[in-house]
């Protein structure tokens, strides 16, 4: 499962960063996971206590903040957010559009325990 392995190099980020601080444990992550990432949010949840088993994350609450695909549209500039199945401007219906948002695959915070 691709999420799983993500999961794990997520974890094993964060356990880098944990310990160059000392902590004890993480306590909280917030991750930003765009709808165009290629992430699916629900499998990545329930990946991610897999994932963590045995590490500082074991007991984490883990946040997701989705973000929409956004598009700019090179013909009327318009900026819409269509479905990821289909890059449309939602304006006028052109395909030739930018990709501006919804790749985001990042933490956004992590809570420590450091004693
Ligand atoms: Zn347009």
């Amino acid at each position: 499962m691709h999420e799983l392995s993500l999961a794990q190099g997520l974890v094993e980020q964060l356990e880098q960063a944990a310990s160059m601080q000392n902590a004890l444990r993480i306590d909280r992550i917030v991750l930003v996971i765009g709808k165009y990432s290629g992430v699916e949010r629900d499998a990545f949840e329930f990946a991610f206590p897999f994932a963590a088993e045995g590490t500082l994350a074991e007991n984490a609450v883990l946040e997701i903040e989705e973000l929409p695909v956004e598009v700019e549209c090179c013909q009327c500039k318009a900026v819409s957010h269509p479905e990821p199945t289909f890059l449309l401007c939602r304006a006028c219906g052109s395909n030739e559009v930018k990709l501006m948002g919804g790749r985001e695959f990042l933490v956004r915070s992590i809570e420590l325990e450091i004693p």
